[in-house]
């Protein structure tokens, strides 16, 4: 049983895979992913260096899921690879892979720091129980996300934005160096989406390399080193103003686009979502 009630681990025992020190933190090479032999992704080639936190922007049903899920390896690709410093993706314990909330059971009798807990598991291994120095760890990052006090409460009864900084600590303490976030920011108001950046501030101060899937443009431009712009394939990856072109957000979001020329710059107005994005 697990709480990702709709996914299948990556593995049931999972195994240190050593990086290449000189290898990208993650590497696509003319990736594609079929569904039933409909093309979810097409020829997808892009490179991460350690540290950085990139959005992953694209309307619905573009890929970003599916992008995340083949990069944990919990899907095959159909064509081309995918390598975490220097390896294939399965059987890495460097990943962490926050799903969407609604991947998620939060009726799961659970509390926090089981939750926390769960990433020492492969620390650990499956069979051993958990050491001072693990339960020490755990609560080290719940302190440093701000969970201390809600540590022995069971997982339902978190607000989003707590849901989210639950699965950071997990990252921690599984002392992840690639965190892939499936929609963190949806559905949080400010203060919480702040709250989140502030801890991936410090994420970056360990190195840790973050991808984020979010459809709000104007947080993409305003909060990441780097933004990719999908729609099944990559239009464009690099600083929002030569991602964000007029001709890339045409050919990603179709008709659902509306760009208006002001003195500051293009405000982009997309329609595919209830937070519609805004940006300069
Ligand atoms: P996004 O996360 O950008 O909304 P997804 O990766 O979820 O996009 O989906 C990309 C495309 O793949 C969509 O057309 C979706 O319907 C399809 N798809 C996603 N998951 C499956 C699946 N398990 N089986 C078949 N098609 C799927």
């Amino acid at each position: 049983m697990s709480i990702f009630s709709k996914i299948r681990p990556a593995s049931d025992v999972p195994l240190a895979v050593q990086h290449d020190p000189n290898a990208p933190i993650l590497k696509l090479s003319d990736v594609t992913v079929r569904y039933n032999g409909t093309a979810a992704l097409r020829n997808i080639s892009f490179e991460l260096h350690p540290g950085e936190r990139v959005a992953v922007v694209g309307p619905n049903g573009a890929g970003k899921s599916t992008l995340f899920k083949a990069v944990a390896g919990v899907l095959d690709t159909s064509r081309g690879s995918i390598t975490i410093g220097g390896y294939e993706p399965q059987g890495h314990i460097c990943i962490a892979y926050v799903p969407q909330r609604t991947d998620v059971d939060w009726e799961f009798p659970v509390t926090v720091s089981d939750v926390v807990m769960m990433g020492r598991v492969s620390k650990l291994g499956l069979f051993r129980w958990p050491r001072v120095r693990d339960r020490q760890l755990v609560q080290e990052v719940l302190e440093l996300v701000g969970l201390t006090p809600l540590a022995e409460q069971q997982i339902g009864e978190l607000s989003g934005g707590q849901q989210q900084r639950m699965f950071i600590a997990r990252a921690l303490a599984q002392e992840a160096e690639l965190m892939l976030m499936d929609e963190p920011l949806t559905g949080l108001d400010l203060p919480a989406q702040d709250d989140i950046f502030h801890i991936l501030d410090l994420l970056r101060a360990r190195n840790v390399t973050v991808l984020v899937a979010t459809h709000d443009l104007n947080l993409a431009s305003s909060r990441f080193d780097r933004v990719m712009l999908f729609n099944r394939q990559l239009l464009g990856i690099g600083a929002p103003e030569q991602v964000f072109t007029p001709d890339n957000l045409r050919a990603a979001y179709g008709n659902h686009v509306q760009l208006i020329e002001t003195e500051d710059g293009v405000l982009i107005v997309t329609d595919t979502h209830c937070d519609d994005g805004h940006s300069h």
